[in-house]
């Protein structure tokens, strides 16, 4: 497989003002098209920095692709570095020109004197016309190695992929895209998975992990020529060293496992399963403060299944809108396992729904104490049979604390509805 070297350039990427999300974009997209990423690298605005990359770079591997510093600007210096490198003249491009001149007039603005420096091609580079921008891309290609740049806005650095790198890639080498299948779960540490997978080595095969939070990812890359009916065996063994904490799998076909569709966020696959078995969800919310009825409602098609949501912040609310006895309040706190199961039974039963939701913690950084510390959380899911209740203990601050309780009630209510949930707590 051909072998592919990521630039990232700026002293803003270098500092940390900008995160690099160019290089992890491109990164998917060249993985996904079956080359091979050995390396990113990021330098900051100086020449001689920018030219002992590009130079090692392109002795190195098959394909370059380099972004930023394409600008008018003083500290946009990539044009010049790769002249020098490649040995030619940076030089004066008419066409290039004349584009900028044409998108500046389109905007009814007069050209800064300075953008006629974006004219200024190295010698003998394929110019990629960038209808998205100002800053012309070009790519240098000799016979060991073709090298793109890129300016640094990701907006014009993905169309001027997706319009000029994709096409010439593809044209240069002959791609067989691996196969890519993504085992998604909730509610299981990375520690944890990896020791449930154990020591990975399956000829044919890669899996890393990928955290998400709340979600973590076992990814499973299988080279082109490995067989359809492996692919399946394999990924159906690891998503059974895994167990019940796999809410879905990505990249098999619906007949391939029973896990392979519904799939997507956590929340949409929720949606997905209440709407094909005809239920309908309220929530009661306290500590999460709506999190869970926004994320389920953000679903396309959510109103065949969530009817309403009560959040439910103070103990007076709790009693008046879903019926909370204020006898538990009195006796075990609000934040307590029989508030919860009380919460998620009381909406419910108001709401007529199939299933009740309920949150109820502490969040922090106030509020903690001995027995209930800050991250202590209930949370319930009422069915038609019976409530469900579990208590987590989560680490993190406010927000943290909030995403992750959100996740844990709506994956409750997943491992019911893909009957994994187990029938005494
Ligand atoms: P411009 O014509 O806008 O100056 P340029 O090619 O010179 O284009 P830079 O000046 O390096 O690009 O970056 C322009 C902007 O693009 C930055 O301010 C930053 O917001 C964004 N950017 C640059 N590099 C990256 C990167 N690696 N990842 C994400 N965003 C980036
Ligand atoms: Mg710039």
């Amino acid at each position: 497989m051909p072998t592919v070297e990521i630039l990232s350039q700026g002293d803003e990427v270098v500092t940390g003002q900008t995160v690099d999300t160019n290089a992890a974009w491109l990164s998917d997209r060249l993985t996904a098209l079956g080359l091979t990423v050995v390396r990113h690298t990021a330098v900051g605005d100086r020449m001689g920095d920018i030219q002992d990359v590009v130079a090692a770079a392109r002795t190195r591997v098959d394909v370059v692709v380099s972004t930023g510093g394409l600008g008018p600007t003083e500290d946009d210096l990539t044009t010049a570095a790769v002249a020098s490198v490649y040995g030619v003249e940076p030089v004066f491009d008419p066409v290039a020109m004349a584009h900028i001149e044409a998108l500046y007039a389109r905007y009814g603005r007069p050209m800064p004197e300075v953008n006629r420096k974006q004219a200024v091609l190295p010698d003998g580079c394929i110019r990629l016309d960038n209808h998205w921008g100002t800053a012309p891309a070009f790519a240098m290609e000799d016979a060991h190695c073709v090298a793109f740049f890129l300016p640094g806005v990701p907006r014009e650095m993905r169309s001027l992929f997706d319009a000029h790198v994709l096409p010439r890639i593809s044209e240069r080498f002959d791609l067989v895209p691996g196969r890519l299948v993504t085992l998604r779960t909730t509610g299981i540490g990375e520690s944890n998975l990896q020791e449930r997978i154990g020591t990975y080595q399956v000829p044919g095969v890669t899996l890393s992990y990928r955290t998400r939070l709340p979600e973590n990812h076992i990814k499973l890359r299988f080279d082109p020529d490995v067989s359809d009916t492996h692919v399946v065996e394999e990924a159906t063994r690891v998503a059974g060293l895994i167990g019940n904490s796999v809410f879905c799998i990505e990249g098999l076909l619906p007949a391939q496992h029973p896990l392979a569709s519904p799939t997507g966020e956590l929340e949409e696959v929720v949606v997905q399963l209440l709407v094909a078995g005809g239920h309908t969800v309220a929530t009661a919310e306290s500590c999460t403060g709506g999190r869970v009825a926004a994320k389920l409602t953000a679903v396309p098609g959510s109103s065949a299944a969530f009817l309403e949501a009560a959040v439910t912040y103070s103990n007076a609310a709790k009693v008046r809108l879903v019926g909370v006895e204020q006898s538990a309040l009195d006796a075990h706190g609000a934040v307590s396992e029989p508030v919860a199961i009380q919460m998620a039974a009381g909406v419910r039963e108001r709401a007529g729904t199939a299933f009740g939701l309920s949150t109820t913690g502490i969040a922090g950084p106030g509020g903690g104490s001995e027995d209930k510390p800050v991250g202590t959380v209930h949370i319930a899911l009422a069915t038609p049979d019976r409530v469900h209740h579990r208590k987590l203990r989560l680490g993190g601050n406010r927000s943290r604390i909030q995403s992750l309780a959100t996740a844990a009630v709506l994956d409750l209510l997943r491992r019911h509805l893909q009957g994994v949930l187990p029938s005494s707590p």
